[in-house]
């Protein structure tokens, strides 16, 4: 970068072409791929755009202030592909790869309360639970069948690749609150992990407003629930120097919530 172009200039030309990468944090790297023409001509992504509707409408996307985090509960091995469905406006994958799917100016139904004045983005992965005796690791639910091995819990590349993606939401959007799904509708969503590692990372670091302990907000079709007091445990911290494993998780998995998005 020259001295003389602004922080403004690099994140516009950044995340805008296709090219560029995000800023690096940590010693990963962090892929943007823009899915947007794709995920609109994809029938699923046309219509999520609610801007033509009467909650769109009504809202001025112009004055964005904050960004809504949300789990998948899903994971496609980072298959750029395959997350055209996903209704949020950008996905951060397992492998760090940044996708782009809708644009900013949209209107989604996505965080509930939030969607007026938020962007929301979906990491993909499940919440971790635990390893079992047989080394296989089950998702949030003892009763859930499936295991998910290695695609549970957020890896040190995706955390980097939020992280990033946050904090170019603040410098280009210049956006004031960093909220998580749950806070507007009562759902695990994200879990601890994500909440720890990019929520509170953004309070603390970048000086977001999460609106504190006790915030929730609510609307016709849901209300919030406030963010439990052991997700700011230590605990739930992501060591950026190691590769991520599962096994250094433990304690309270989250009660049972239901999807942020479908399949
Ligand atoms: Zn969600």
């Amino acid at each position: 970068m020259s001295s003389g172009m602004s922080s403004y200039a690099l994140s516009y030309m950044v995340l805008y072409h296709p090219k560029l990468v995000l800023p690096r944090y940590g010693n990963s790297s962090t892929r943007y791929v823009d899915r947007r023409d794709p995920v609109k001509s994809n029938p699923i992504g046309k219509q999520q755009d609610k801007s033509n509707t009467s909650a769109g409408r009504g809202c001025d996307r112009s004055k964005i202030d904050t960004v809504t985090i949300h789990i998948m509960e899903l994971a496609r091995n980072s298959d750029e592909t395959r997350f055209d469905g996903v209704n949020a406006h950008f996905a951060v994958l397992r492998s760090g790869t940044v996708l782009h799917l809708h644009d900013e100016s949209e209107y989604l139904f996505a965080s509930h309360d939030f969607n007026c004045r938020s962007i929301a983005v979906e990491f993909e992965g499940n919440y971790p639970y635990k390893q079992q005796n047989n080394g296989q690791y089950l998702w949030w639910s003892d009763t859930y069948p499936t295991p998910r091995s290695k695609q549970d819990g957020p890896t040190v590349d995706q955390i980097v690749a939020g992280r990033a993606l946050v904090k170019y939401f603040r410098d280009r959007h210049k956006i004031q609150n960093i909220f998580a799904h749950r806070q507007s509708c009562g759902k695990v969503c994200p879990g601890p992990h994500l909440w720890f590692n990019i929520v509170k990372w953004g309070v603390e670091k970048l000086g977001l407003n999460d609106g504190g302990p006790g915030y929730t907000t609510s609307n016709d079709h849901c209300s919030g629930s406030i963010i439990p007091s052991h997700w700011r445990d230590e605990k739930w911290a992501i060591d950026l120097s190691k590769p991520f494993s599962n096994s250094t998780f433990s304690g309270p998995s989250p009660t049972h919530g239901s999807i942020c998005i479908p399949p």
